[in-house]
């Protein structure tokens, strides 16, 4: 009876202390807090409060909450929030857990193309890639990649488990046509009777490399018969892309003049020079430029004597213009037109020691203006000179330096915009101040040279370049 009495006793103590405890807890202040005790933050961010609240015996003690934190949102870790209130001898706090994570997956950055073509009979070599992570940074080094049939997939995670992935496309095919390149110029002049070589052509492929051996050609070349021939050279890859590229062989009469190689000549001419401001100066770009030119000149003053000399050390033609290069006095009778090119020719004969017979008219063998002096005089001197062993040639292009044009753009563009495919007589001038030509030079034969000219001297075998007459 009394242990049974005892236990019951010892239970009711239990529930009053109990009681006691609720009550001493009710009687504490105490801190709330909104949202949840355990928090996740991502890195970089700010921290939010979601906020909290405080009471005791039903009062509002929000505001007397001391809240710290140790939070460094740069860096992953877990941090605290504390909440600490003091209300008289009471003391009492809170802790909220805040994990600063990293959620952003990382970023992969292909080299080359996404999607790319590669050869059907290659592979594909890796261009590159990269990857990098908000926080961890450069995670290359971490990337895996599976190397499929047709694509290649990257994949990287990060220290934090974030996962990026990329693909990159290979398309195995062959859409590029072969280059295909012949050997020599696209136009070629044979002579009749002879054999035509063939110079050569090579093809190479993207995909198969060096495929000359596939090259065919169609068309032929009759070289018994004058006329023009087309070769057409054909080249196919084993996926079939195909190019072609065609050759014209003109077939030629002996006497059709023709210059070395493929025939494409530019003589230049000088005339009326030489000038103390402008031979000097030609005669240095011809040999930097390491071009024969022809000079046809005129009597100057005797000072200038050392040009002509110069010219025909420079291997350069020293041509026959005019003594006087007076049109109303070499004009007016055939006799004045022999003395006036009998005194040049001496002239040059004693300066350079060589006895010059190529000429040129002063106006052209064409001019019109020695009708004024006498009528039907171009007639007989085109047929005397040539009687007399002298060899004429006028022009086939007009720089128009004596004319119209006015700057070296002009000359250039009249000069180039006019050659012929063949032989090409330019008129050009090197009389004093003739500052544009000069200028024009230059460009001139670089242009000629790109365009596979040649550059020659005119010289007793040349094809002679001769206009109709005109009176
Ligand atoms: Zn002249």
């Amino acid at each position: 009876m009394f242990e049974k009495n005892k236990s019951l006793l010892w239970r009711y103590f239990i529930l009053i202390i109990g009681l006691l405890s609720i009550f001493l807890i009710w009687l504490n202040p105490s801190v709330y807090l909104k949202g949840k005790e355990k928090l996740e933050l991502d890195v970089y961010t700010n921290y939010k409060e979601p906020g909290y609240s405080a009471s005791f015996l039903l009062k509002d003690l929000t505001s007397k909450v001391i809240v710290t934190s140790n939070i460094d949102n740069q860096k992953l870790g877990t941090y605290e929030v504390r909440y600490d209130l003091s209300y008289g001898a009471y003391h009492t706090k809170k802790t909220r857990y805040v994990n600063v994570i990293d959620r952003k997956k990382p970023i992969i950055s292909l080299k080359g193309e996404s999607s790319v073509s590669v050869c059907p009979s290659k592979s594909y070599v890796e261009e590159g890639y990269k990857a990098e992570d908000n926080y961890d940074g450069d995670i290359t080094e971490k990337v895996k990649l599976e190397v499929n049939k047709n694509e290649i997939k990257y994949t990287v995670k990060d220290n934090s488990n974030n996962e990026a992935s990329m693909t990159r496309k290979i398309i195995y095919e062959d859409k590029e046509a072969p280059t295909l390149t012949i050997n020599g110029n696209n136009i070629i002049n044979v002579y009749l009777g002879t054999t035509y070589e063939e110079p050569g052509y090579t093809a190479t492929d993207n995909c198969e490399g060096d495929i000359t051996d596939n090259v065919t050609i169609s068309g032929s070349v009759d070289t018994n018969t004058v006329g023009e021939y087309t070769l057409t050279y054909s080249v196919s890859d084993k996926n079939k892309n195909m190019s072609t590229i065609t050759r014209k062989v003109k077939v030629i009469k002996k006497d059709t003049p023709i210059g070395s190689g493929d025939g494409k000549v530019i003589y230049l001419t000088f005339d009326d020079g030489p000038s103390a401001s402008i031979t000097p100066y030609i005669l240095q770009i011809l040999k930097e430029e390491n071009v024969k030119a022809t000079f046809f000149v005129i009597n100057h003053d005797d000072s200038l004597n050392y040009l002509i000399k110069q010219e025909s050390d420079d291997g350069h033609t020293v041509a026959l213009h005019s003594y006087t290069h007076d049109y109303s006095y070499i004009y007016s009778s055939v006799d004045n037109y022999f003395e006036d090119l009998t005194a040049i020719q001496n002239k040059v004969k004693s300066i350079t020691g060589k006895k010059s017979t190529v000429i040129r008219f002063p106006g052209g063998a064409s001019n019109t203006v020695s009708r004024k002096y006498q009528s039907g005089i171009m007639t007989t001197l085109s047929k005397e000179v040539v009687n007399k062993g002298y060899n004429y040639f006028d022009w086939n292009v007009d720089s128009d330096d004596a004319g119209g044009a006015r700057n070296k753009e002009a000359v250039y563009q009249n000069v180039v915009n006019n050659l012929y495919y063949q032989n090409n007589v330019i008129l050009m001038h090197d009389f004093e101040n003739n500052y544009k030509t000069l200028e024009a030079l230059r460009d001139i034969i670089q242009y000629g040279k790109q365009n596979g000219y040649v550059f020659k001297a005119i010289t007793d075998n040349t094809p002679p370049s001769r206009h109709a007459v005109n009176n």
